[in-house]
Formats: structure tokens, sequence, C-alpha cells
């Protein structure tokens, strides 16, 4: 018995999901590997063609109403397959989200439903070569008006899905007076074969080869008025809404891969011998093993409560900024918890483990990635820390506590207290 802390429903949607995963032939994450396949196509058309792309959209267009955890624990299950499968997957639940919270209806139907049916693949075009990090204060991308269009000029960088998807969702400049400069930025939709939208540099990567990772430019490229998603200058609040799925998938893929890993490395251990016992005898492996799983055990509570958090969000239930805070914890927990314990796994294998006979060098190289993407992990804590110190700040926040500050023995010695 497992996933105990998932609804009925809930479980349905992840077992399903690790059936469809389970037959995923094992000959295309080699073909990926080994670069031969450079945009996984088959896949995506595999995963839409079984109705699983989108869980979360509405069933009009093509979702099933799931909940976020439902959607995480699917987007759990392709962590098995490696980061760019989960990566690649994921990546309908991160563009349709801007488009199914902000867009319109004619939108939702060609886009939303274009995802759901796998005949539109989405990519995310956010990142610039002045900035990932700092992106609406180093934005270059612009996009001027001209009578019913948008005309974009800028480039965005390591893009998946640069090369083989069908449209990109991305952001531009659109009122370069705007202070702050958050407020001057628009999301918009643009379809590859937008005149003026260039793919430059096919980027070669340590890990997560198949996404087809590429640098676009956008030269001119005339966008229709009516591929603006939300309002001008609404970007900013586009963008905080994709990022609720962009991190949560990267966390929630990250227990997928960690599990998986420590699987192969657990398998091993107990039947390799050394010394005149199984390696998973000697405390020196088993207890890496424990605290691997210990890790994804709390790795997965801090995923799933901030899903749980994401359905309290859309029911009114929880503030942005709260669910913020707790998406970033995860996003942050569950690559490094992800990055340790594949390398843990490799370290279980020995030699073996840092050869192609054994998939843990792969995962190894795909997990680096986590902490970079979707946000590194320092932005992560800056996020963290931020929401933290306007929670406390705020009026709202409970001062109905216990104040420990007067348990100190000498709590009155104010005269010592001294602040700046
Ligand atoms: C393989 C790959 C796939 C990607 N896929 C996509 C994609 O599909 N779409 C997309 O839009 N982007 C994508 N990205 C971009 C990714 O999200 C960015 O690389 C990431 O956000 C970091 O931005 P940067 O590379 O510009 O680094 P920078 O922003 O230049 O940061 C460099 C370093 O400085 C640190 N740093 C910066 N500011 C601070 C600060 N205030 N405090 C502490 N540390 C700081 C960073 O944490 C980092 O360690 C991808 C990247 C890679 C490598």
């Amino acid at each position: 018995m497992e996933d105990l802390l998932l609804t009925e429903e809930e479980r349905k949607v992840k077992y399903e999901v690790r059936n469809i995963v389970k037959d995923v032939p094992p000959e295309l994450i080699r073909d990926i590997e080994s670069e031969k396949v450079k945009f996984p196509r088959e896949f995506l058309d595999l995963v839409a063609g079984a109705g699983i792309v989108g869980l979360r959209y509405p069933k009009k267009y093509g979702g099933r109403d799931a909940s976020w955890v439902a959607d995480m624990s699917a987007v759990e299950e392709m962590g098995r397959l490696g980061f760019t499968l989960s990566c690649m997957y994921s990546l309908g639940t991160i563009v349709g989200e801007a488009i199914n919270r902000f867009g319109t209806p004619e939108q939702k139907e060609t886009y939303l439903r274009g995802i759901t049916s796998g005949k539109r693949y989405g990519a995310e075009a956010i990142t610039e070569p002045s900035g990932g990090s700092d992106l609406f204060g180093m934005m270059k991308t612009a996009a001027r008006r001209e009578g019913d269009t948008f005309v974009l000029n800028g480039q965005k960088r390591f893009i998946v899905g640069g090369q083989g998807a069908d449209f990109f969702v991305t952001y531009a400049v659109t009122d370069p007076s705007a202070t702050p400069r958050t407020r001057g930025v628009s999301a918009f939709i643009v379809d590859r074969d937008t005149p003026g939208l260039r793919v430059e540099t096919m980027y070669g990567l340590m890990g997560n080869k198949g996404g087809g990772t590429a640098r676009i430019v956008f030269k001119d490229a005339v966008v229709p008025e009516n591929h603006l998603i939300g309002e001008v200058n609404q970007g900013y609040d586009v963008f905080n809404r994709m990022m609720v799925p962009e991190r949560l998938t990267t966390a929630s893929g990250s227990l997928g891969v960690a599990n998986a890993a420590i699987e192969v490395a657990a398998q091993y251990a107990m039947h390799r011998e050394a010394f005149g016992a199984k390696l998973m005898e000697h405390e020196g492996v088993s207890f890496r093993i424990a605290e691997s799983l210990t890790g994804i055990a709390h790795a997965s509570a801090l995923v799933y409560t901030a899903s749980r958090a994401a359905d309290a969000l859309d029911a009114g239930k929880a503030s942005p900024s709260y669910v913020r805070k707790l998406v970033s914890m995860a996003k942050l927990n569950s690559t490094e918890v992800m990055w340790n314990a594949v390398n843990s796994a490799m370290q279980v294998l020995g030699g073996i483990g840092y050869t192609t006979v054994y998939p843990v060098e792969r995962l190894l190289r795909d997990s680096r990635l986590g902490m970079i993407w979707t946000g590194t992990n320092e932005i992560m804590k800056l996020i963290i820390q931020h929401e933290y110190v306007k929670e406390i700040s705020s009026p709202e926040y409970p001062r109905d506590k216990r104040n420990i500050e007067l348990d100190a023995l000498d709590f009155s010695l104010v005269d010592e207290k001294v602040m700046s």
C-alpha cells in the first residue's frame, strides 16, 4: 500500500500514468541519449494519444479537471523516464497554464485543445541571453504595437522545444518606461511559422538531451493582437502563475528520477558481494540508501503539500504568496534531494555506475540541471525569504502566539538588543 495521502481519484491517475511510462520503448530513451532523436515527437504523440496531457485543464478543452496533486503525481511517474521526457510532458501543463488562466475562449479552443490533443506542442521562451534570474530587470525583447499587431524583436535562450515546438509562450517589454519594470511586460503566443521567428543555436548539453534546446530569435516577428495573453502589460501576473506548474513539475519529476536511481542501486546492493557479504549488508552502503529514501520521502511530503496549497489557492483558500513560498521550497528541496540520491546511487554501484551499462550516469547528468533551471536554487531561496518576511511583517500575521523572547533569562535587558 502506498500513496496514502492521495485521494482514490488521484491514485487512479498516478497508476494510469505509471502503466504508460512502463511501456515507453527503452530504444527511444537510448536514441535520445545517443542524439539520434533530437526532439521526441513520438513520445509526445504517445502521451497525448493516451489522453494524459494537460490533466488539470477543463474537460471541454480535452483535460480532466484534475487537481494539482493528481497532475503532479503524473509528473512524478514521468520522472522514471528521466528529466528530458518528464520535462517534455510537463511543458503541456506549464504553457497551458498561462492560456487556461488568462487566455480568451478562442485561444483556449485553439491552443489548450491543441495541447491536450497533441496537435500543438507548446514551449516556453522566457530566458534571455542577458539574464534568466533577473529576467524582468534585464529583458531586452520588445514588442511594438503596429495597428492590430505587435512586432517582436529580441531573443530567447535555452528554450526546450526550440526545435520542434509548434508555438511558444513568450514575454516582451511593451512599456519601457513602466515602474516597476515588471508592469511593462506582456505575454504572447507566437506560432512557429511566424515570419521573423528563427531558430539559431542548438545547444550541446551535458544531459537532458533530446529536448531540442535552442536559441530563438525574433526579428520583426509580426504577432496578431489576438495572440496577446491577458491584457497589455499584464505579463508579470501571467509569469507568476506559470511559475507554479513550472517549479512544481521540476519538483515532482525529481522525485521520480531519485526513486528510480535508488531502486537501481538497492537492487545492485542486494546482489553484489564484497568482503564475504552482500553490499547491502555493509552499513556504509545501506545507510546511504536509507538516507536517500528518507530525503525522497520528505521531498515528496513537501511536493504534495505545495500541490495541495495550489489546489487551495484555486479554491480561494490560500494566498498566492503562501503558494509561491511552498512551491519554491519544493523545487529547491526536491532538486537537491534528487542530486544527492542519484549521486549516492552512483557511489553504491561503484565503477559500473559511472559507465553507460547502467542508467545512473545519465540520471546524474540530467539531475544537475534541476538546480539551475525554472529559476535557480539561489533564486528559490530569495523568493522563500522574501515571502516569509512579507508574511511575518503583515498585519494579518497571527499575533496570538506565545512570545518566546520572554522566556530568555535576561529578556528584560532591552538595552542589549541593539539592532543598528
Ligand atoms: C538545458 C536548459 C534548459 C532550459 N530550458 C528553458 C526553457 O525551456 N525556457 C526558458 O525560458 N528557459 C530555460 N532555461 C533557462 C534557465 O531557466 C536559466 O538558465 C536559469 O533561470 C538561470 O539563468 P541564467 O542562465 O541566465 O543565469 P544567471 O541569471 O546569469 O545566474 C548565474 C548565477 O548567478 C546566480 N545569481 C543570480 N542572481 C543572484 C542573486 N540575486 N543572488 C544569488 N545568486 C544569484 C544564479 O543563481 C546563478 O548561479 C534552460 C536552461 C538550460 C541550461
